[in-house]
């Protein structure tokens, strides 16, 4: 399918940023891999191209390019690297920054994570509360200039790396809904990393646990109204889950690009695997499906740059594309048979990264909620 979603401009971010990745990503990925994290030099050079927060305003050292087509793009060109999170930091956590924070918020915190120079995470999921978000327990209390934040987190994106994390705190006991979002910082005292947990996939990226014991957040590191980052949360988590469904096309697409010329070429039976009915079939139901799904994506993330992307349809978008991803990796790495069982074999890295797709950013379960809810308004 021709896709005519993007302009000349798009074209030529995405050569410019595949280039980057060809030589400034794939040669370490093993390494990375290996280690569990990616390293932080990566974000600073990323930054100095003009790759993270393209959309941020020039003021901040943006591009000013509000455009999701750009994150977009940084989803697709970053598939067969899964972990290295520019999406995340871009697309999911500076946005808190952009539209909750102040002009000096915004100078002091944004300006670093356009530049590369500090890596983002956002925390609210915790041992004991990940989808429902009103069950979470950290607490910050108000003591005259700073609140007083107490608490732990867990599954953590960047959480090693990052030396931005928003937190997710209840600020009023009598209000499950009352949430304020909190800016720690490396070196506050009282912010500490736990372990660095070990996933099924991602495994270039850091994934990890945090702990606050009264951590002095200044009352300059509030995002928006303490009581109401509930709303604000549910207002972002639209675009999160917008660059989640990105994520999940781009990896089932990634999939399909490697299996094709691989069937094509490996044989049994005196024939190539691609001349067998049953790969011919399945090949055309995968080929229909990512073809049906990019539409409907490119779709939402227009309405997205529209500001008309609700929720419901952001969530259908991250439910399906999720859900195919799952099917899609699978069946890929099917037609690699044992081969594609080993980690070495790069569909098998697509294979446990797309297992995580219909977990995080809510899970399936919560975006069927979602949209369900909706129909019986
Ligand atoms: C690799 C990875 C990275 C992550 N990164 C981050 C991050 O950067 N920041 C962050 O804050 N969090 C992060 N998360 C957490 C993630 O968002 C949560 O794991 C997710 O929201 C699910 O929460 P939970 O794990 O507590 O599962 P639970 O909420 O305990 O759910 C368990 C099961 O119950 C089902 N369930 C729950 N409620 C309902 C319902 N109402 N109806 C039907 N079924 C329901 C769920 O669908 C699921 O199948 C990450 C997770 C992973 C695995």
């Amino acid at each position: 399918m021709k896709r005519r979603h993007f302009e000349p401009e798009h074209e030529m971010f995405r050569k410019s940023f595949r280039e980057f990745v060809k030589n400034e990503i794939a040669p370490h990925y093993n390494a990375w891999e290996r280690a569990g994290i990616t390293p932080k030099e990566i974000w600073k050079k990323a930054g100095a191209h003009g790759f993270l927060c393209t959309w941020a305003d020039e003021a901040y050292g943006g591009a000013g390019c509000r455009d999701f087509r750009y994150d977009q793009i940084v989803a697709e060109e970053l598939a067969h690297t899964p972990g290295v999170a520019f999406g995340l930091h871009s697309s999911v956590v500076a946005p808190y920054l952009d539209r909750l924070g102040t002009e000096e918020q915004k100078r002091r915190l944004l300006s670093r994570a356009v530049a590369g120079e500090a890596i983002l995470a956002v925390a609210m999921t915790e041992p004991a509360a990940g989808s429902d978000l009103a069950g979470i327990q950290t607490r910050a209390e108000l003591r005259g200039d700073h609140w007083l934040v107490n608490g732990s987190k867990t599954f953590v994106s960047n959480g090693i790396n990052a030396d931005i994390v928003i937190v997710a705190a209840k600020t009023d006991a009598a209000n499950p809904r009352a949430i304020g979002l909190f800016v720690v910082e490396t070196g506050m005292p009282g912010f500490e990393r736990g372990r660095k947990l070990e996933k099924l996939g991602y495994h270039a990226q850091d994934t990890a646990e945090l702990f606050f014991h009264d951590v002095e957040a200044p009352c300059a590191n509030v995002l928006g109204d303490p009581r109401k980052g509930f709303h604000a949360i549910m207002r972002l988590l639209g675009d999160e889950r917008l660059a989640a469904a990105c994520g999940s096309l781009a990896v089932a697409r990634a999939a399909f690009d490697l299996t094709l010329p691989y069937v094509k070429e490996r044989k049994a039976f005196g024939q190539p695997v691609a001349d067998f009915q049953n790969t011919k079939f399945k090949l055309a139901e995968m080929k229909t499906e990512l073809d049906i799904g990019q539409a409907f994506i490119d779709r939402s993330v227009m309405e997205h740059n529209s500001g008309e992307l609700t929720a419901e349809m952001a969530a259908e978008a991250k439910l399906w594309t999720a859900e195919l991803a799952g099917r899609v990796t699978d069946q890929c790495l099917q037609f690699f048979g044992g081969y594609g069982y080993m980690w070495e074999c790069p569909i098998a890295r697509l294979y446990a990264a797309a297992r995580v797709h219909r977990i995080w950013a809510g899970t399936s379960e919560i975006m069927k909620e979602i949209i369900g809810r909706s129909l019986l308004k």
